[in-house]
């Protein structure tokens, strides 16, 4: 089994993956000698993400050997922070749960997990906290929910092309999503089909480096996306270009939906997103004429009280013109393939809990201060970091000071884990072992080889798990090393696509047997088997049918005249690289000149972004890509370092999905 290769200079080459919760989760070769990793780049096995690492990839070794790591557990006592053993720390943390397994439900503690280091053992906290009865734990999504619930009612799961498949597009919509800053392993795909004769269109209210690198780039005002693909809807309605065949045979609701968009005239749309009535019409005409056309979607359009239906919207241009289930066609917006093939029932083991409760992942501030029977007297917290991340900040500082006591996981002393009681330090995934996919792209799985070894010895999570279980006597937590667990989880990618452990160790693997075209066979996963412009299932869980069309609220006002975007940085997953900034550097509030000038803000000086929960002191830079009357903010700038976006975001939910709706936010420029 070669997962190493061994140079006469003394370097091994070690295959491994990039765990950030990104479109490419990138195979990687490790260049390590001397147990110190000297160097990275992509594994070309991967015939995606090939050799190219992003910034932010680069960034591992930064992050690695960053002199702030923390390296071992540390308490607070007395409002400052002690060193403290493993066992001491760990024999505190199982003495709380004890104490409050005796006293109360055991839901009474809150289990706060995300996608911020990926692997599937890293999911393994789940079996544990159910294993010890049961915990309040998450629901929704602060990223994609929305769309993922859209999807699920249109199509019944959620399914991408291969990514080369792009290069057979002959019209590429690439909507509300920038690959040039946040997913660059299309950009090789997209520029080829560029070269074959594509044309390449970007729909975004900025003018991001992907815009200004299309054939031709529309505005539609933020949180009009549904109104603009509903527009199209009825264009290529009215002008014959939809594909009766492909409905006829494949489509559930058309006369439906025909009868709720007929109200979408080009006027109409026009006034609503603020786009041309020409360029609407060219939209609708290039997308249904000159085909197959694809769709790449992002994630920021569903970030609006509307979103999930701005997807399903979205997707009804594809069903309408028969752009699904062919070569260079598909709605793509996240990739499900791999997951069928992983037996979470095992990580995650939900018939363990005796008892069950959930927090909206958007209102958890609200949840904790708001929580009965049993209150929240305990947090655990594991790859995430809520205080910088999850909406409305300050109330959610303030929840949890509310909270006896919190634990927190991590490589670095957070937002988060500044207002802990214990934090423990993690493994790096350099250091550890684990398998890693996407759910948004690619179909390759790759495993995560230890490079170098922790120094000062760092236990993996499961260690963390495994002692803690036994402190507590979990029957349902078996004390099991890694490969045990991992070759368990795969058991059902062994059983029905042969692929072992062994096997993926020196990989990466792409799952065989599965085709490029996303619903080739057009069998839909739908109650109907079809496309599902109108959804019983949709009507039955309190939503429209169809897809319908809402304004977003609130709406700007002399008070807040703007509305507040905070996409995500090229150079930072989240706000995990952003550990790599200068203390002391402003966050910038990016607005266009014409914005500046009529609110009468200079540039490049020092203001206060405010919003109705929170201010955040910025520094000012005017840009044209910027639409009007929008601030940008990058999300993810660490509190402590002067940033902390989500101080300005309220808590809001979408329509669908459980779904932070970060963008329903307005905001005023205002001096200091
Ligand atoms: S962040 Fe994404 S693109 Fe960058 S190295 Fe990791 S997986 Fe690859």
């Amino acid at each position: 089994m070669e997962t190493t290769n061994t140079r006469l200079n003394g370097t091994r080459s070690i295959k491994t993956s990039c765990t950030l919760d990104c479109w490419d989760a990138c195979s990687i070769i490790a260049t390590v000698k001397d147990n110190k990793v000297l160097h990275l780049s992509g594994n070309p096995q991967n015939h995606i993400t090939g050799r190219t690492l992003c910034s932010k990839g680069t960034k591992h070794t930064h992050m690695l050997y960053n002199p702030n790591r923390l390296k071992k557990p540390v308490i607070k006592i007395h409002n400052s922070w002690h060193p403290i053993g493993w066992k001491d720390a760990l024999d505190l943390i199982a003495q709380r749960m004890e104490h409050l397994r005796e006293n109360y439900p055991t839901t009474a503690l809150m289990h706060c997990y995300d996608a911020g280091n990926g692997g599937l053992l890293k999911g393994i906290d789940q079996r544990f906290f159910n294993a010890y009865g049961g915990v309040t734990g998450p629901r929704g999504s602060l990223c994609w929910g929305a769309g993922i619930t859209a999807q699920k009612y249109d199509f019944g799961d959620v399914l991408s092309h291969d990514p080369a498949d792009i290069v057979n597009s002959k019209t590429l919509l690439i909507w509300s999503r920038n690959p040039w800053d946040t997913s660059i392993h299309l950009v090789p795909f997209i520029e080829k089909a560029a070269q074959n004769g594509a044309t390449i269109i970007t729909i975004d209210p900025l003018k991001t480096a992907t815009a200004a690198r299309s054939h031709h780039h529309f505005s539609p005002l933020p949180g009009t996306d549904g109104a603009l693909a509903l527009t199209m809807a009825s264009i290529l309605i009215s002008e014959n270009l939809v594909d009766l065949k492909f409905i006829d045979s494949h489509v559930k609701g058309f006369s439906r939906f025909c009868e709720y968009v007929k109200a979408f005239t080009p006027q109409v749309g026009s006034e609503i997103t603020g786009i041309p009535v020409r360029d609407i019409v060219f939209l609708a005409q290039a997308y249904g004429t000159k085909k197959p056309s694809c769709i790449l979607l992002g994630y920021g359009l569903q970030r609006y009280s509307n979103g999930g239906n701005t997807v399903r919207a979205i997707d009804a241009l594809a069903a309408l013109t028969g752009n699904i289930g062919i070569r260079g066609g598909g709605v793509n917006y996240a990739n499900r393939r791999i997951p069928p093939y992983i037996d979470h029932d095992l990580l995650q083991a939900t018939g363990l809990a005796s008892h069950h409760r959930q927090y909206p992942r958007p209102g958890m501030a609200s949840f904790i201060e708001e929580a009965q029977s049993p209150p929240v007297k305990m947090l655990f917290i594991a790859r995430t970091n809520p205080i910088t991340q999850a909406m409305d900040s300050n109330h959610l500082a303030k929840a949890f000071s509310k909270v006896e006591f919190k634990v927190t996981m991590d490589l670095f002393m957070t937002d988060t884990a500044d207002q802990s009681d214990i934090v423990l330090p993690c493994r790096h995934f350099l250091e550890d072992e684990d398998i890693i996919y996407t759910s948004m792209g690619h179909s390759y799985i790759s495993y995560c080889n230890k490079a170098v070894e922790p120094d000062p010895w760092i236990p993996s999570e499961l260690w963390v798990f495994n002692e803690l279980a036994k402190s507590l006597k979990l029957k349902g937590f078996p004390v099991k090393g890694r490969e045990w667990w991992l070759k368990k989880a795969i058991l059902p990618l062994t059983t029905h696509k042969g692929i072992t452990l062994d096997q993926l160790k020196t990989g990466p693997v792409e799952l065989p047997g599965i085709s490029d075209v996303a619903w080739e066979d057009l069998k839909f996963k739908t109650p109907s088997g079809r496309i599902e412009l109108y959804s019983e299932k949709a009507r039955e869980e309190g939503h429209s049918p169809i897809p319908i069309y809402r304004d977003i609220n609130p709406k700007p006002t002399g008070q807040y005249p703007y509305r507040l975007l905070t996409p995500h940085y090229r150079h930072s997953l989240h706000s995990q690289q952003f550990v790599l900034v200068e203390d002391g550097v402003l966050p910038v509030a990016y607005v266009n000149p014409d914005t500046a000038a009529d609110g009468g803000i200079e540039d490049n000086t020092e203001v206060f972004v405010c919003t109705r929960v929170g201010r955040l002191k910025c520094r000012v830079k005017t840009e044209e890509s910027i639409g009007r009357n929008i601030v940008m903010i990058y999300e993810g700038w660490w509190i402590k370092k002067s940033g902390g976006v989500n101080q300005l975001t309220p808590e809001r939910e979408t329509d669908m999905g459980c779904q932070a709706a970060y963008y329903d936010c307005l905001c005023n420029i205002r001096s200091l």
